[in-house]
């Protein structure tokens, strides 16, 4: 393990000129500007808040030496994220494999395929990404209690990060979701609270908990942060194809924060002259069954409307009223990608498709990327040579019963040899 990191640029003054890496935070809508503080929207407009970085600044400290000297995990990024101390570096978030995907390239009629396996974090999931910002800001803030709303991942992702930092955990989850997600999370001693409701209702709930208790709340007042840590899955995908920029990136929706980020972590690398400034396409997948990015998107609305009841097996991505959904639009759109949808068999199939043909065991979010990405091909939408990225988002132990009916019984013999070959006579 690579110990030596980087120097810090911290989000205070530094050096003698007093210019600062961290500007504070803006509106993406009307550009209005604050100080860096746990909020997350604008007070004038409701837009809402991102983190400013003085990218010249960035530039002159920042290079793909100083990069490589640092941990082998997301915090070689940190001078790109809103931390003015380091993060949690024993912890290894990120740094996943990226992996050419021959077999199931040939399978789609993709000739230049790679997968990001993300599948393979801490706690199985690309949260623990988003969590790692989350929480170290948090712990910076002065919150003693880190909490969220979840769909299924981010629980366990707050929970094993409130260990780790000294947070107090709670975590909220529709009744619904999988039983393994809940374990995933009640393991690690947070506490964890069903809700009998939507995603949506869950975080509506969320809010006023966070206004009344004075938490942490990732999907709350700390989501600017929060959302940062998604960028390192641009940075990463870069840094390992040698810092070249791929063509077209497919990616899965939930509140489309994700997507959003990732796009934005490619762009910030153009600014700080780490790459040549090529355009990626950027394409999102939604389930048939909580599509409300997609059905926008093929009717060419600007504007998301909300699925009310998310009826699928790919839970992790349930979310009906997705707050960057008209972002994804919008970045989908300029980039020249697209937003296309999977039925629950197709999910399933799809993650057969990528067990058998690349040996990774991914969650129904990948699935759902995975059927989309089949789609995409078929529809023409790449061309021969173009880099692909699909980004494997979850792993498939926390999604066993999505498979089980497609699989069925695995054969019971006897425990004798003549047993096993009478059984292996009726396979041939
Ligand atoms: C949360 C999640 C996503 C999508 O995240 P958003 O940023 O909310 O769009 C994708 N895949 C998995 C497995 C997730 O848990
Ligand atoms: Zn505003």
């Amino acid at each position: 393990m690579v110990s030596t990191v980087a120097p810090v640029v911290a989000g205070r003054p530094s050096g003698n000129d007093g210019r600062t890496r961290i500007h504070g935070l803006a509106c993406r809508e009307c550009g209005d500007t604050y100080e860096i503080a746990p909020i997350h929207v604008c007070s004038r407009c409701f837009g809402p808040l991102e983190v400013q970085y003085d990218y010249d600044l960035i530039r002159e400290t920042v290079s793909r030496e100083t990069i490589a000297r640092g941990p082998d995990n997301m915090w070689r990024y940190r001078e790109l994220l809103p931390l003015d101390g380091q993060g949690d570096i024993d912890w290894r978030v990120g740094w996943t494999p990226l992996v050419r995907a021959t077999r199931l390239g040939k399978a789609l009629g993709i000739n230049n395929l790679w997968l990001k396996n993300d599948a393979v974090n801490p706690t199985y999931s690309f949260k623990d990404r988003v969590v790692a910002v989350a929480s170290a800001k948090a712990k910076e803030f002065g919150f003693d209690t880190f909490a969220c709303a979840s769909t299924g991942n981010l629980a366990s992702a707050v929970a094993a990060a409130g260990v780790r930092l000294g947070l107090k955990t709670y975590v909220f989850l529709p009744e619904n979701t999988e039983r393994a997600k809940f374990l995933n999370a009640q393991v690690y001693g947070a506490n964890v609270i069903a809700v009998d409701g939507t995603y949506d209702e869950v975080n509506r709930l969320c809010s006023e908990i966070a206004d009344q208790r004075g938490w942490a709340f990732c999907n709350i007042n700390v989501r600017p942060y929060y959302s940062e840590g998604s960028k390192t899955l641009a940075f990463e995908v870069a840094e390992q194809l040698g810092w070249e920029v791929p063509d077209h990136l497919v990616i899965p929706i939930a509140s489309g924060s994700l997507l959003v980020k990732i796009t934005k972590g490619f762009n910030e690398l153009a600014k700080i002259g780490l790459t040549n400034g090529k355009s990626v396409k950027v394409s999102g997948a939604q389930a048939e069954g909580c599509n409300p990015v997609a059905h926008a998107y093929e009717r060419n609305w600007d504007a998301v409307r909300p699925v009310k009841a998310p009826k699928t097996i790919a839970k992790s991505l349930a979310i009906g009223n997705p707050a960057d959904g008209y972002y994804v639009l919008k970045t989908t759109r300029a980039t020249g990608g697209s937003v296309a949808e999977a039925t629950d068999p197709e999910i399933a199939d799809a993650m057969r498709l990528l067990a058998s043909t690349e040996g990774i065991f991914a969650e129904t979010a990948a699935g759902v990327t995975i059927a989309v990405l089949k789609k995409l091909a078929e529809q023409g939408k790449f061309g021969r040579d173009e880099r692909v990225v699909a980004y494997i988002t979850g792993n498939g132990l926390k999604t066993l019963d999505a498979v089980d009916d497609l699989l069925g019984r695995t054969p019971v013999v006897q425990p004798n040899l003549d047993a096993f070959e009478a059984y292996l006579s009726t396979t041939q």
